[in-house]
């Protein structure tokens, strides 16, 4: 049966959250097409495939001491070596660093089109149509390939991620990893120390509405508090210092798809959208009814945040 290939991702031993997102996608797409929903991991053994295969039925292991750290020619033969060894329909790649950096590549070693940065996809008539932002998010376009295979990548929260649960089959695929250009020095935690928002499940973010950086930790941080959750910010906030960079939600930001966030103080430009709109459940507050945010917003409070969020807190 055909096989729709989600393409596992770990770092420092631990399966990144992006990876069950594509077990899931995998298994909805394999669904609609009459497919068989697989994973391909790639790493010096095959302890994490053992971990995915919690997830998926089917999972092929590709162990190598060359996919021991992260290379676009490791990751591309391995996958190469998978897609060759199997019948694969499809390839889902996480829009993550690693994955805008070798998709393209395995598209190419594959002889497959490629559709990157999706958020949807659908089944019509055998072919997959994914959905992707362009223009910022102000538009959404369809596309398709032409070729027999595709390669996709979903941005995150494009998808839930998939629950535990299953005892999948974990089988290796040889593949012999030659001529790696790359050679990785190590990983440099650019924020060392930081919190990665992007992990989070609640978020409070605030945004030039919070006017001052005592109003904004005094209204926004102890409400993220409060919920067990991070505090975030529109740029403004972050230009101003009223928190550090790492906190920054956009298109110059991080990307977060949390179970709630909440937006005060924000008006929802299009470059901060682009950072959130993933979110499972967007709670806006603003005093503007006109502001965009409400636009894409699950629920909205139309008030000045600093009556709002205090009376939310009592409540907690
Ligand atoms: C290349 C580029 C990249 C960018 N990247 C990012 C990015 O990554 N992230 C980002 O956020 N922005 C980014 N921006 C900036 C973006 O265009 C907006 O300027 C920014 O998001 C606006 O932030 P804001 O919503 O906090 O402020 P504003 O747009 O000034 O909105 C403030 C809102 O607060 C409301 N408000 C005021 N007082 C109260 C109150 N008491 N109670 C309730 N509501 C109140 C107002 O009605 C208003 O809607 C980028 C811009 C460019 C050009």
């Amino acid at each position: 049966m055909a096989k729709i290939l989600a393409i596992a991702e770990h770092r420092n031993g631990k399966l990144t959250d992006a990876s069950l997102e594509l077990c899931k996608a995998a298994k909805e797409i394999a669904s609609a097409m009459g497919a068989e929903p697989a994973a391909a991991v790639m790493g010096k053994d095959d302890s994490i495939a053992k971990e995915v295969a919690k997830y998926i039925p089917t999972v092929f292991s590709v162990a190598d001491a060359a996919l021991e750290v992260y290379t676009s020619d490791g990751y591309t033969q391995a996958i190469k070596a998978v897609v060759d060894a199997q019948d694969v329909k499809g390839v889902i790649v996480a829009h993550s660093y690693d994955g805008v950096d070798y998709a393209a590549k395995v598209a190419m070693a594959i002889d497959a089109g490629i559709v990157s940065n999706c958020n949807k996809a659908r089944v019509e008539g055998g072919a997959v149509i994914f959905t992707r932002n362009t223009y910022n998010g102000k538009i959404q376009e369809e596309k398709k390939v032409n070729t027999d295979k595709f390669v996709v990548t979903f941005e995150k929260g494009a998808y839930d991620m998939e629950a535990a649960g299953g005892a999948g089959a974990v089988s290796s695929v040889s593949a012999s990893i030659s001529n790696v250009r790359t050679k990785s020095k190590g990983i440099i935690e650019t924020m060392a120390g930081a919190v990665d928002i992007s992990q989070a499940k609640v978020i409070v973010s605030g945004g030039r509405g919070c006017k001052d950086a005592d109003k904004y930790k005094d209204v926004i941080v102890s409400l993220a508090q409060k919920l067990g959750g991070e505090y975030a910010g529109s740029r403004p906030v972050i230009d101003s210092g009223w928190t550090d960079a790492a906190r920054q939600v956009g298109q110059s930001g991080k990307t977060v798809a949390p179970d709630l966030y909440i937006a005060a103080g924000i008006s929802g430009a299009i470059q901060h959208v682009a950072g959130m709109k993933g979110s499972k459940c967007i709670v806006a507050i603003n005093k503007d009814p006109e502001a965009p945010i409400f636009n894409i917003a699950t629920y909205g409070i139309v008030g000045d945040l600093f009556e709002v969020i205090p009376a939310m807190k009592e409540k907690l």
